[in-house]
């Protein structure tokens, strides 16, 4: 059978992530990367890629049958993937969870009039977390469901920390609180603020002479990011940064608690351990350009989100063989 050919749009963490993923999936081929850089700066992990000027996709339309869009969810994909689903079939990772609704509108107005496929907010949160809080919730209408991030990275967070006068360097990690999760994994179905779900612990390079009581005390004061959680500062060398903190793990947990009847109480979880958010990312977002492609190749138009993909979709295997080996 023929590959599913795909394109990378943006060349970042994700798009990297995904030049990676491709190689890992053998039905897949990478056709090239497509960057709004002048492409002889943009440098790929792999010798082989090819990398062009953006406007050149103009010349892949035959010559592609999925492009995975790698920008950023803040400014680039509101304008990539509306423009790009009028041409290409298209998947993205959109994650401002609010503005779901508003993206998908645009996405499948351009889709829906082109003829294409778009399918939008892979990923895990938003994405596979998605898929597993409907699950819950449909399985166990009468119940609570929880999501626990971490322990992870957050870049928001980290930028807060370098913006204080007299840190160097720094970074900070969300933790999912350990004594909620108990409460919640006893079937407590306790009522949790977002605030008592989470911990944040953050490591900090002084610069030379800063007075370390003085910055503690303005981060774990800090309005709205620190002040409301239980927070832990750490001081450390610029080499211990650089040598411990370099990855971006991520990962946390999605829990269904409900009753079934009185006092029988059933629990789903669901828990992501990442070592690295963006090559995760990038795998499921792989995994959905192999769905996108099949749905377009069936006649399909307009944008979907993984709530409509059928699993099956996902998987490189025939329906024959996952009813085989998976059933
Ligand atoms: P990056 O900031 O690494 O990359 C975004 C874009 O920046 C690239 O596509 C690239 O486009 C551009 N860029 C410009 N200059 C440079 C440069 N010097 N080096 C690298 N890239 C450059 O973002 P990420 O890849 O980390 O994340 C992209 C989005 O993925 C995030 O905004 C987030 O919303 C989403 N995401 C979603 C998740 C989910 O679970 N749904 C999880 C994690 C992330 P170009 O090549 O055109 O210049």
């Amino acid at each position: 059978t023929e590959r599913i050919r795909v394109g990378i749009v943006g060349y970042g963490n994700l798009g990297r992530g995904v030049e990676t993923s491709i190689g890992l999936n053998p039905d897949l081929e990478l056709v090239g990367v497509f960057s709004r850089r002048d492409p002889v700066t943009v440098q790929t992990a792999a010798a082989s890629t090819q990398v062009f000027a953006i406007a050149a996709l103009a010349d892949f339309t035959d010559k592609i049958d999925v492009l995975i869009l790698c920008g950023g969810s803040k400014s680039d994909l509101p304008e990539q993937t509306p423009e790009l689903a009028a041409r290409f079939t298209v998947v993205d990772s959109f994650d401002t969870h609010a503005k779901v609704p508003e993206h998908f509108a645009a996405v499948d107005a351009a889709a829906a009039s082109a003829g294409t496929v778009a399918v939008i907010s892979t990923g895990w949160d938003p994405g596979l977390f998605s898929l597993n809080r409907l699950f819950g919730e449909a399985i166990l209408p009468q119940g609570n469901t929880y999501t626990f991030w971490g322990r992870g990275l957050s870049q928001g967070h980290s930028d807060a920390l370098r913006r204080i006068p007299g840190v160097a360097g720094a970074v900070q990690y969300t933790l999912p609180s350990e004594s909620a999760i108990e409460r919640v994994r006893a079937g407590e179905n306790p009522a949790l603020t977002t605030r008592e779900q989470h911990d944040r612990e953050c490591f900090v390079v002084l610069e030379d002479g800063a007075d370390a009581d003085a910055i503690r005390e303005a981060i774990v004061t800090m309005p709205d990011y620190f002040e409301p959680y239980d927070t832990t500062v750490h001081f450390i060398t610029a080499e211990e940064l650089a040598r411990d903190h370099a990855g971006m793990p991520h990962g946390g947990f999605v829990i269904r608690s409900g009753e079934t009847s009185e006092g029988v109480n059933q629990t789903i979880e669901y828990r992501l351990a990442l070592d690295s958010n963006p090559e995760f990312t990038s795998s499921v977002l792989v995994a959905y350009a192999r769905a996108a492609a099949r749905l377009a190749a069936t006649g399909a138009t307009g944008a979907f989100t993984p709530f409509d993909i059928a699993p099956g979709l996902l998987s490189p295997k025939t329906p024959a063989q996952l009813r085989a080996e998976l059933l």
